[in-house]
């Protein structure tokens, strides 16, 4: 044994158990998580969360389980104490949630703590344990119901660099309430209340009605729009149950996606992909569907446990498990009406026109260029139902346009050239593909992409209208657009600036009113285009104090880019000179507001190049 002093030291206890605090509890939604689990092992029937400020200053979670004595509460604030396991051997057995005794211990290790608990059972008075930054304070006798309260204040007081990381109050509140939302919809027969800063988020009824918690949770439209699955696959899937959102009723990230894997909450990734694949191409873009879906398993089918916080999952058959699931979701959504077993319908995605156009013959296809093409009834090949998708501005006549400027451009004599600021001086000679306008400029050959050019257009004239005055437009009656508890928080920290944008809203807990929405756009901006703004700030991970104007920007950028909106600006500005001149007037015309570039120059010299003039003897013979 070295007697010399050695660097290496053994830590106290507090040390040890605030550096474990810091990776059980990363944040107040942490604890929310904690604590209502406590209270669903209590099996309580009603469980009301109250956070003050995001959770940051205050956290308190009231039950109605089975209490505590006051033995029971000096234990329970120990590390490794639990009611729930005995032996190593219970670990294979266990049903309840938690299991580890550690989370009272930790939480209380970097806050201040009060529990207040009265046993169900026995005819013992309540008890007040107060615990403060790891050590009991007091131990007093309280009246109360039986249940128990805990009450969390100043989180991480005695761990400034945690502190730190926290978000903003209203990003604390999005993930406690997702968190608090969950266990409501897995448990419709708990009456799960939420409130922040004295408001009423939700409260479910505990009725045990799987929608109307989902209507709590998430509002009335997206409960609306639910279709209720119930299979019985074959393979390791005794049943999955639940409900899954119709395609069009969709959200910009895969937190709606509830999967619970017997009760548990879980983010497995093939569960997750499975739902998504279950819906056949249905989902635009990037979307995603929302989802609450229950899978039963048997206990050896399933390892639950193999992530610290408890959200992975292993499946002893993932492929199964992804094929019954994705199958469960497609058979529920074709029974509704909502997928066609094999066609796809509506508006089709870029992939599947690729597909169309090899499936067209030019045989069988009018030229797009003619005029008369646009009136035609599609031919066999076609989707009935989906749009032009050559161009996405379908509106347009491009043929006119076409007409219009080369008569200028190729007559020779009064060639037409636009003197601009931002661009060079250009030569407009026509139009390529209905999508990109060919131009000559001093130095070469230029390329505009149309849609990209319009996106730009449309981009700077919103941010325009988002630091000046905003021209609105009245709605001749209000629309109620329903929010889940996430989006309400995000709302408020956005009202400013969404009203600055022109979408004048009221909102009264869960709902809010829109009165008016920006003119610039006239009709094709609908009030649920809100939901997108919403979903953009909620799915941004920015804590910064910039968070709300730069997310504004990313939503507005997304806004100018819906086609509907940017087929409109086409039609009303009419010709490609127009397009130009308003590209010119942009701040920054080279590229669309997701980075693509508007414009392409191919300069003489290397068109030059291209055909190889500059080959040796050739130069002499030009
Ligand atoms: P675990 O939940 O892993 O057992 P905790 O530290 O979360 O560990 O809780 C320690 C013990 O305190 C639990 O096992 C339980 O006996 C008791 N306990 C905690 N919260 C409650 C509650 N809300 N109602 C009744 N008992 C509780
Ligand atoms: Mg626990």
């Amino acid at each position: 044994m070295p007697t010399e002093a050695s660097a290496i030291r053994e830590l106290d206890e507090e040390t040890v158990a605030r550096i474990a605090a810091g990776e059980v509890i990363e944040r107040p939604a942490s604890v929310c998580k904690e604590l209502v689990e406590n209270s669903l092992d209590a099996e309580a029937d009603r469980i009301d969360v109250a956070v003050a400020n995001g959770g940051i200053d205050a956290i308190t979670v009231r039950d109605n389980g089975i209490g505590m004595s006051e033995t029971d509460l000096r234990l329970a604030v120990k590390e490794h104490t639990t009611s729930k396991l005995e032996t190593a051997a219970d670990l294979t057995t266990i049903q309840t949630l938690g299991f580890r005794g550690e989370a009272l211990h930790t939480i209380g290790a970097v806050s201040r703590m009060t529990i207040t608990s009265r046993p169900a059972t026995g005819d013992a008075a309540g008890t007040r344990l107060r615990y403060v930054g790891g050590d009991i304070e007091a131990v007093d006798p309280a009246g109360r119901p039986p249940g128990t309260t805990v009450e969390v204040t100043d989180l991480f007081f005695n761990t400034p660099a945690r502190r730190e990381y926290l978000g903003e109050p209203s990003t604390e509140f999005r993930h406690i309430s997702r968190v608090v939302g969950r266990y409501a919809l897995a448990n419709p027969d708990i009456a799960v209340t939420l409130e922040h800063d004295d408001s009423t988020v939700f409260s479910t009824t505990g009725q045990g009605d799987r929608r109307s918690a989902i209507m709590h949770v998430y509002g009335r439209d997206v409960a609306e729009s639910m279709h209720p699955v119930d299979h019985t696959p074959e393979g390791p899937i005794d049943r999955i149950h639940g409900f899954i959102s119709d395609p069009e009723t969709t959200r910009a990230s895969r937190q709606y996606l509830g999967v619970y894997v017997n009760g548990r909450y879980v983010e497995p990734d093939v569960v997750r992909s499975a739902i998504v694949e279950g819906y056949g191409g249905q989902l635009a873009a990037d979307r995603y569907p929302i989802a609450t879906l229950f899978l039963e398993l048997p206990s050896d089918a399933v390892d639950a446990n193999v992530h610290p916080r408890k959200l992975a999952v292993r499946f002893s058959n993932a492929d199964a498990v992804e094929t019954a699931v994705e199958s469960a979701v497609r058979e529920t959504l074709v029974d509704a009406g909502d997928l066609r077993s094999s066609a796809p319908r509506g508006v089709s995605s870029p992939e599947e026109t690729s597909v169309d156009l090899e499936h067209t013959g030019p045989s069988e296809t009018p030229s797009t260029d003619s005029p008369s093409s646009t009136s035609d009834p599609p031919s066999a090949t076609t989707k009935p139902t989906s749009a032009p998708t050559s161009s996405r501005l379908p509106d347009t006549p491009p043929a006119q346009k076409f007409s219009d400027t080369s008569q200028q451009t190729l007559d020779g004599e009064d060639t037409h050239s636009l003197e601009l600021d931002g661009l060079p001086a250009l030569r407009v000679l026509g139009q390529l593909a209905d999508t990109y306008v060919v131009a000559a400029s001093d130095t070469g050959l230029v390329l505009i992409d149309q849609h990209a050019a319009d996106e730009r257009i449309h981009y700077e004239r919103l941010l325009a209208a988002f630091e000046g005055e905003t021209e609105i437009q009245t709605l001749a009656e209000p629309v109620t657009l329903e929010l889940t508890p996430a989006e309400a928080e995000a709302f408020d920290a956005m009202a400013d600036a969404l009203a600055r944008l022109g979408f004048h809203t009221e909102r009264s807990e869960t709902e809010v009113l829109v009165r008016t929405v920006p003119a610039l756009f006239g009709d094709t901006l609908a009030p649920e285009h809100l939901y997108d703004v919403l979903d953009a700030v909620l799915t941004a991970d920015t804590d910064g104090s910039d968070r709300i104007e730069a997310i504004a920007a990313d939503a507005i950028a997304d806004l100018a880019c819906a086609p509907a909106i940017t087929g409109n600006t086409a039609l009303t500005d009419g010709s490609i000179q127009q397009l130009l001149l308003d590209l010119d007037a942009c701040e920054n015309p080279y590229t669309c507001p997701h980075g693509r570039p508007t414009v392409i120059e191919l300069e003489t010299d290397e068109i030059a190049a291209r055909f190889e003039r500059d080959y040796p003897g050739h130069d002499r013979r030009e």
